[in-house]
C-alpha cells in the first residue's frame, strides 16, 4: 500500500483535538488504519467521520487514560479492529492549572501527573507486549519542550513532560533489541484548543512565547503531525529514546 505507513496499524490517544487529530489525518494521508480513543465522544467521532470521508479506514473508541481498565479495552479493541498495532501514539495530555507551585493545589498537581504520566505508563504497558509478540513496533509519546526547561506556574505540567520523556527513555533501551522503538516528540507552543485555554489562564502568551521563539511564531498541530509520521516510520528505523523538538528554535541551546 502507498505512503510512508501504508497499511500499518496505528492507536491515537487525545485523536479527538489538536495534536492528535492532526497526527490522524497525516497517518490517515501516509496509508494508515487508525484508531482514535479520547474522552471527547463527540469530537472523536466527528474527526473518524472526516477521515472516513477521506478514504480512511478510521475508527473511534472512548477511553479516558486514567482508568486502566480503559486503557486495557482500547488496546484489545484497537487490535480486533485492525487485525495488530503497529504504531500508538501516546498523546493525550492536560494543562493543569497556572499558579506558582507554592499554591497549587494538590489535586489540580496530582491530576495532571494523573493524565500526563499515568496515563502514557499505562498505554506504553498495554501496547508493548502487543509489539513484541508481533516483533517489532513504533511507539511516541507527547512530551514538550516543557520536558526540557522549566516555566513559572506551570510546576505540575513541567513535572509530567519530564517524566514522560524519562519514561521514553526507559521504554526505548528495554524494548530496542525486540525492535521497538519508542520515542517523544517534545512540541514548542502550537495552536491548539490547549493553547487557547492557557491564553486564557495566562494572557499574553502566545505573544510572548512568539517573540523569543527564533522563528518568530507560534507552530501549527499539523507540523507536529509530520514529525510523528517519521518517526513511525520506517525511514526512522535506526532512531530510538528520541526527544525531537518542533518548536521553531524555541530550545535551542
Ligand atoms: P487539546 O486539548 O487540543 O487535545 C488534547 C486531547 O486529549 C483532547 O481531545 C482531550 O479530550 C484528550 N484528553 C484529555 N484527557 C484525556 C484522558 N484522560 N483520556 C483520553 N483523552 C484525554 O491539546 P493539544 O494541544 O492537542 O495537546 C495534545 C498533547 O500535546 C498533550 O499531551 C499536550 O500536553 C501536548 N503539547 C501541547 C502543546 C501545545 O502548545 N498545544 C505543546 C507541547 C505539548
Amino acid at each position: 500500500m502507498a505512503g510512508q505507513l501504508g497499511g500499518k496499524a496505528v492507536l491515537i490517544t487525545g485523536g479527538a483535538s489538536g495534536i492528535g487529530k492532526a497526527a490522524a489525518a497525516a497517518c490517515a494521508r501516509e496509508g494508515a488504519r487508525i484508531v482514535i480513543a479520547d474522552v471527547s465522544e463527540s469530537a472523536g467521532r466527528e474527526v473518524v467521520e472526516k477521515l472516513r470521508a477521506n478514504g480512511a479506514d478510521a475508527h473511534f473508541v472512548h477511553a479516558d487514560v486514567t482508568r486502566a481498565a480503559d486503557v486495557t479495552a482500547l488496546v484489545e479493541r484497537t487490535v480486533a479492529l485492525l487485525g495488530r498495532l503497529d504504531c500508538a501514539f501516546n498523546n493525550a495530555g492536560i494543562e493543569g492549572a497556572v499558579a506558582p507551585l507554592a499554591d497549587y493545589p494538590e489535586d489540580a498537581f496530582a491530576r495532571v501527573l494523573e493524565v500526563n504520566v499515568l496515563g502514557v505508563y499505562r498505554c506504553l504497558k498495554a501496547e508493548l507486549p502487543v509489539m513484541l509478540r508481533q516483533g517489532g513496533g513504533a511507539i511516541v509519546n507527547t512530551a514538550s519542550v516543557a520536558g526540557l526547561i522549566g516555566a513559572a506556574g506551570l510546576s505540575a505540567y513541567i513535572a509530567s513532560k519530564h517524566a514522560v520523556l524519562g519514561l521514553t527513555k526507559v521504554a526505548a533501551l528495554e524494548n530496542a533489541r525486540e525492535r521497538v522503538r519508542v520515542n517523544a516528540v517534545c512540541p514548542g507552543v502550537i495552536q491548539t484548543p490547549m493553547l487557547d485555554r492557557l491564553e486564557e489562564k495566562a494572557s499574553g502568551l502566545v505573544a510572548g512565547v512568539s517573540a523569543v521563539t527564533p522563528m518568530g511564531r507560534v507552530g501549527t498541530p499539523e507540523e507536529v503531525a509530520e514529525a510523528v509520521v517519521w518517526l513511525f516510520s520506517d525511514a526512522a528505523s535506526f532512531v530510538t529514546g528520541h526527544a525531537l523538538t518542533v518548536d521553531g528554535g524555541y530550545v535551542v541551546p
